[in-house]
């Protein structure tokens, strides 16, 4: 059914399921499973996302949506035996947004909607709780106002606050009936005066208006600045559910919670939670007032704690995910109104998933699948160095692990100018509200005064991996002075302090960092990655250092060693600059000569390292400007070391100075001209790996030529370094083994592939070039106008940090086809930034590369993508080659 706008859940009549989220909003569609699995759920029906799209394509409902409304409010009446508007036993509901993705806190919910005057006064007799009907009012029309009639939250709370000075009242609760009547009074009033408008008394009404602004939020500006942040699409639209209201502010056997399943920052299997005795539902996610730990409920409740244990494990046998749920307890009677998949942390991911596999719920692959690979990046973050000395000057909830340093500033603007600055800030407020979201995205890491583990700032900032401190009670933030104090501790704007996420601690000053441990879950998850997956995972590895880091991360070999790196280092880059200043050959040479005993003890430092692994040595890249000095002090210092005029440097410089380096006189060019240089290049690799193997140790160097634009030139290369390998291997009375193969950067080298691989036994895909090229868009200057590209959905993702499939991709696709064509066992890899972004990482998977290669601390991400590529697209055989 094309037209069908509205799905009921609930009553026995529910038609949704969880598999409709696209179409329901995940809120929708979980609360339409869990009627269906028998949980208690109010009834209700959740208007589609669909139904948004074309309401706000043409700003009005679509032709029968408002009769299915009324509709469906007749259901409702009967399953419930009230009446909405009735005057007897008025029915109440909510209005909830719901879209596909959660947006935490970005769309808008109305409570209690279907109070007025007369209604507020039955719903009393009714149940014969004043408080309870003038707090449901006052609630109401708060959020009304708010959502509907954009009036600022902000003034409501000066009114109640106000009210509490007055009466001397600590929290809401403390307020009395004939208060909140009054406040409701004081609201209207309110709303006549700012909004110009008479607060609506007919029900039918508020549900229409209501409706509309639930739709009209999906453009909200924070809705739309948070689906910049995270690349949703603005074309989803959002879901609305009406849904009968339940009361957790009808007294002491009431309440309203949030709970997960496990805890969220750190995995451990305990339900998690928090809840907020006579109260509705908004108080909690909003951090107005600090709820209790569920355990309260246990003692307080105990029938209605196993009840919604039970419910907990229920819900994660069926979705086998944890579970992050909202529910309200209404006179002892629990009720579900929120599951979905719990958002956690990094840390917590890995637990979950690999507890998950213990317990029998879930698959290995199924636990491989579930965590972002990218999320790893947070577990190699360091950590407070808790040996260090810091003052701890106070401790609040440990809300998102991991560690930050930075000064602080009370607001999100502060943070996101003094960050575009480049310093490093730590957001501290009273608690976060949705506007703080760029403020918190630019923070090293968040602190909050309110709220648990699961208010918004605890929410947001483990979705972003960041560091946060929440509910830390002991701080008295001052935003309009610029000062927090606590403990005897005043702290100011620009003031350094530490925050440790995984204990708590707020430390004054900046704390020494440590590099975190590798927990055992991430261990045995990674082992299960490495059996699944067929993609090799190399490092990108230039020092001994970055060798030992490659390892600890579990690479299989070097993909890609910079040799030029080596060039810079203290002893060399004299010798260097003494060749590029060379008159002849002649002079060359012995520059070089004094080279070579360097470049043979790197190479074998590398070998010793990396033991029989393959190790990928690119020869020379960049054009050799790049190693003469730049500033006139520079060249009379280097002019007098090589005993040379500064005229000579200076010339030199002029002479190598390029329009366009990065298409100049670089890579296998430069050994065109001068061929000494891979000459000498090539024998320190073979000499290094003869030394090796007179110590018995095979070592495995793939020696790999830049910038081939073709055959000729390629053949050109190939001849010199298999003539050094050959006299170097005769003079030592040794044979290694090598390969000899070609970086595929250019475009046009791909085309060639064919010809290449006749003698070419690996190709090593260097794709920011590639893609620089390919696109003609300056890998180094592009940043400055590719935001507007992205903005302007002219492209998807910056193609420099996700490979681009459709253009550079299928230039990949042509080079490894018609260079398998030749060569049957023709080495694949990558080795530029991309081989360690997870979806380039699948797309290499799938056209059956034999590695990615990446810097070592991407290493597991690139693991964990590459065995999730395997799950999804399957397994391939990879070429044997060694
Ligand atoms: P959000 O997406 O911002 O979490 P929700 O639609 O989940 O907004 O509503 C927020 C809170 O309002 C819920 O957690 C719940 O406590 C309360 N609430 C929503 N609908 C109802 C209802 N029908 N009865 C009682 N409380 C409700
Ligand atoms: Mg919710
Ligand atoms: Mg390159």
């Amino acid at each position: 059914m094309a037209d069908k706008w509205i799905y009921a859940f609930g009553a026995g009549d529910t038609e949704g399921s969880a598999g409709m989220r696209e179409l329901l909003g995940g809120k929708g569609a979980n609360l339409a499973e869990m009627a269906s699995l028998g949980i208690p759920v109010p009834p209700g029906f959740t208007l589609t996302t669909q139904c948004c799209v074309t309401y706000l394509g043409s700003n009005k409902f679509p032709d029968g949506v408002w009769d299915g409304v009324k509709l469906q409010m007749s259901r409702l009446e009967i399953a419930m035996g009230a009446k909405f508007g009735g005057e007897a036993n008025p029915l109440l509901v909510s209005v909830r947004s719901g879209a596909r993705e959660s947006m935490p806190g970005m769309m808008d919910t109305v409570l209690n909607l279907g109070l007025n005057d007369k209604t507020v006064v039955a719903l009393e007799k009714k149940t014969g709780n004043r408080r309870f009907a003038f707090d449901s009012y006052r609630r109401f029309i708060n959020m009304f106002a708010n959502v509907v009639l954009n009036m600022e939250h902000r003034d409501f709370e000066n009114l109640i606050g106000a009210m509490k000075k007055d009466r001397g009242a600590l929290n809401d609760v403390d307020l009395s009936a004939d208060d909140l009547a009054e406040l409701s009074k004081q609201y209207e009033a309110l709303v006549k005066d700012k909004s110009g408008v008479t607060f609506p008394q007919d029900p039918y009404e508020q549900l229409r208006l209501a409706i509309e602004a639930v739709f009209n939020s999906w453009k909200n500006d924070r809705a739309i600045a948070y689906r910049r942040l995270y690349s949703l699409s603005d074309e989803w639209g959002t879901a609305v559910n009406v849904q009968c209201m339940v009361y957790g502010n009808m007294g002491d056997d009431c309440g309203t919670g949030v709970a997960f399943s496990r805890n969220p920052s750190t995995g451990e299997r305990a339900l998690y939670g928090e809840i907020l005795f006579n109260a509705q539902g908004e108080d909690v996610v909003a951090g107005i007032r600090t709820p209790e730990p569920i355990a309260v409920l246990m003692e307080r409740m105990p029938e209605c704690f196993s009840q919604f244990k039970e419910i907990c494990a229920r819900l994660e046998d069926h979705y086998k995910d944890m579970q992050d749920m909202e529910f309200t307890i209404q006179n002892g009677r629990l009720f579900m109104l929120q599951t979905r998949n719990g958002k956690r942390a990094a840390v917590a991911a890995v637990r979950i998933a690999v507890e998950m596999v213990a317990e029998g719920r879930i698959t290995k692959e199924e636990a491989v699948l579930s965590v972002e690979p990218d999320s790893l990046d947070q577990l190699l973050h360091p950590a407070i160095d808790a040996k260090g000395e810091v003052l701890i000057i106070a401790s609040g909830l440990a809300a998102s692990p991991g560690a930050a340093v930075g000064q602080v500033v009370f607001t999100a603007d502060e943070a996101v100018s003094r960050a575009e600055n480049g310093e490093a800030i730590i957001l501290v407020r009273q608690e976060t509200s949705p506007e703080d979201i760029m403020g918190m995205n630019v923070a090293q890491g968040i602190l909050t005064a309110r709220g648990g583990l699961t208010s918004h700032a605890a929410v947001v900032a483990r979705q972003m991996g960041k560091c946060c401190v929440a509910g830390c009670t002991a701080l008295d933030v001052q935003p309009d002075k610029k000062i927090f104090q606590t403990n005897g501790h005043l702290i100011k704007e620009g003031d350094w302090i530490s925050l440790n996420g995984n204990s708590g601690d707020v430390i004054i000053g900046q704390a020494k960092l440590k590099q975190p441990e590798m927990t055992s879950e991430f261990t045995t998850l990674m082992a299960w990655a490495d059996d699944i997956r067929t993609l090799g995972v190399r490092a990108n590895a230039d020092t001994v250092a970055d060798c030992v880091a490659a390892l600890k991360y579990g690479c299989e070999g070097i993909g890609l060693c910079r040799t030029e790196h080596m060039f810079f280092e203290e002893g060399r880059i004299d010798h260097v600059r003494a060749m590029i200043l060379a008159e002849d050959e002649f002079e060359r040479r012995r520059a070089l000569d004094n080279l070579l005993p360097f470049q043979r003890s790197d190479f074998r430092g590398l070998f010793e390292a990396m033991g029989e692994r393959p190790v990928t040595i690119r020869l020379l890249d960049p054009p050799l400007h790049e190693f003469l000095p730049k500033t006139e002090r520079d060249m009379a210092q280097v002019a007098a070391l090589l005993n040379v005029s500064v005229e000579t440097v200076k010339r030199a410089t002029e002479y190598h100075k390029e329009q366009n380096p990065m298409l100049g006189h670089r890579g296998c060019r430069l050994v065109v001209t001068f061929p000494e240089i891979c000459e000498m290049q090539a024998r320190a690799i073979i000499e290094a790996a003869c030394e090796m193997k007179k110590k018995g140790v095979t070592a495995i160097p793939e020696i790999m030529i830049p910038l081939v634009t073709g055959e000729a030139e390629w053949e050109f290369n190939r001849e010199i370094v298999v003539r050094l390998a050959n006299e170097v291997m005769k003079e030592q009375g040794i044979k290694v083994r090598y390969l000899v193969g070609t970086m595929m950067e250019i475009p046009r080298a791909c085309f060639r592939a064919g010809k290449i691989a006749e003698s070419a036994e690996f190709f090593s895909f260097g794709t920011n070039d590639l893609t620089q090229m390919t696109y003609g868009l300056s890998r180094d200057d592009a940043g400055r106008f590719l935001p507007e590209y992205i903005e302007k959905n002219l492209i998807g993702r910056d193609p420099f940090v996700a490979i681009d499939r459709e253009g550079v991709g299928e230039i990949v696709e042509i080079a490894i086809k018609r260079g398998k064509a030749v060569r049957k066992n023709l080495e694949v890899g990558i080795c530029g930034e991309h081989g360690g972004e997870p979806s380039s990482v699948e797309f290499c998977h799938m056209v059956k590369m034999d590695y990615v290669s990446c810097a070592p601390p991407r290493a597991p991400i690139a693991r964990l993508a590459a065995a999730q590529a395997t799950i999804t697209h399957g397994k391939y055989k990879t070429t044997e080659i060694h």
